[in-house]
């Protein structure tokens, strides 16, 4: 072979030759990588730059809503969930309470079911503002926190009556007023307690009665606000849904209703429809328990299903389509909403407590609310009168006979009060 022919001396040259091309080669890469370090070298580096300072203002737009920290434009309603669940509260979802806010300064509560106070609480709204109180029928997860709120709100400085607007009943004794004077009785002790010892002028109830069966009729008509009833499919006589009409809006509240004539017919244009929305039956069984009857009959014949409630916003047509009175959790969502989809196509919350809406002629919004759980109340807005201890109902000689006084614990704490103030009271038990 001519190979094996090749002198010794030439194989080594060659070897040469290969391994200085190959030394060259390695070089001018460490070079050219040296000069691009060098290149770098010029380019200011991000820590050479002048320090951006960070902006000390407030931002002028969040994501949450923060109570009492948004002006209301004068043509803006806001609405807020406060209770949004089944009938038994839980920790993340009261029963049945909207509160509604318009532009004029009026504000409205619809339905305060169970569990809903401390959530109209942390709104930090002066209680004598939440005067106005509808309940759309009289389950207990539609007006269960009204004695707490009633009676409560007289030490949360409401010193203006508590006016309430229900529904009539098929006889008097199933009616608004029937179990409102009946709550009266009921709570007398604890306005025994409170009557003559503190302003109890926000104690005093006004009640307004309406016929449920009263179809668009108008029940309240105040400062450019008309709210009228309709009536409702739901449980017994005497339950009924509400239109909110103010400044060229409409705000319509079903309360509890099956899917029913008037509802469909009246609430149509509304620019925000609230209409209960159940758990759908498999779930009711799966969930929450129920005989595959009973949730056929609650879910579908006293309650509204996903698909029927889907079907009802189909006919309003409403800007905005509000489903609620379900256990909205992550794993729920989705298959309440496959099924509302199935007849529903438009615009849709399905609203949990704290989610909250404002509302223009041209614009909506929503959010969620931040919750203040450390809220207190607001001061009262008028002067408070002082006790009256000639009205308070006395104790008997008996359980007077109880009571130590501890004066030498007890003075003193007078003391600093009558210092402070400029007064001169004196401890009742010696
Ligand atoms: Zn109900
Ligand atoms: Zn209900």
């Amino acid at each position: 072979m001519k190979i094996k022919t090749i002198s010794k001396a030439k194989r080594t040259l060659m070897v040469a030759i290969l391994v200085g091309m190959a030394i060259g080669f390695v070089t001018s890469r460490w070079m050219d990588r040296g000069v691009q370090d060098a290149h770098a070298k010029k380019v200011p580096m991000a820590e050479e730059q002048p320090v951006q300072i960070s902006p000390t203002k407030a931002l002028k737009d969040r994501d949450t809503y923060f109570p009492g920290t948004e002006d209301l434009a004068p043509d803006e309603m806001r609405i807020t969930a406060l209770g949004t669940g089944m009938p038994s509260a839980r920790p993340k979802q009261a029963a049945a309470c909207f509160l509604v806010e318009l532009g004029n300064g009026d504000k409205f509560l619809f339905d305060i079911g169970s569990g809903s106070h401390e959530r109209i609480a942390a709104q930090k709204i002066p209680y004598d503002y939440l005067n106005k109180v509808f309940i759309g029928h009289l389950h207990v997860d539609h007006y269960g926190d009204l004695p707490t709120f009633w009676l409560g709100g007289t030490v949360m400085n409401r010193l203006v009556p508590l006016r309430i607007w229900g529904p009539s009943g098929s006889t008097p004794e199933y009616g608004t007023k029937h179990s409102l004077e009946m709550m009266e009785k009921m709570y007398i002790w604890d306005i025994g307690t409170r009557s003559g010892v503190i302003d109890f002028r926000g104690g005093k109830l006004e009640i307004n009665e309406f016929d449920f069966k009263g179809i668009n009729e108008v029940i309240y008509n105040e400062n450019g606000v008309v709210i009228r009833s309709i009536p409702a499919v739901h449980g017994l006589d005497g339950a009924v849904s509400f239109i909110l009409e103010w400044n060229g809006l409409k705000f319509v509240y079903g309360s509890d209703t099956i899917p029913n004539k008037w509802y469909m017919e009246h609430a149509k244009g509304a620019d925000f429809a609230i209409h209960e929305c159940f758990l759908p039956p498999t779930l009711l069984v799966t969930k929450q328990g129920f005989s595959p009857l009973e949730a056929l009959t609650v879910g579908t014949q006293g309650h509204t299903a996903p698909e029927q409630f889907g079907k009802v916003m189909s006919t309003v047509k409403p800007r905005i389509a509000v489903g609620y009175h379900f256990y909205n959790d992550f794993d729920i969502q989705p298959e309440v909403t496959r099924r509302v989809r199935k007849t529903y196509d438009g615009p849709l919350s399905l609203a949990v407590d704290y989610m909250v809406w404002n509302v223009t002629k041209d614009n909506y919004r929503v959010r969620m609310t931040a919750k203040d759980e450390e809220v207190w109340p607001s001061p009262a807005l008028k002067k408070k009168n002082a006790p009256d201890f000639t009205k308070s109902i006395p104790i008997s000689d008996f359980t007077k006979s109880g009571a130590v006084g501890l004066p030498e614990v007890v003075g003193p704490i007078y003391d600093e009060i009558n210092k402070k103030y400029g007064t001169n009271y004196k401890p009742g038990f010696k």
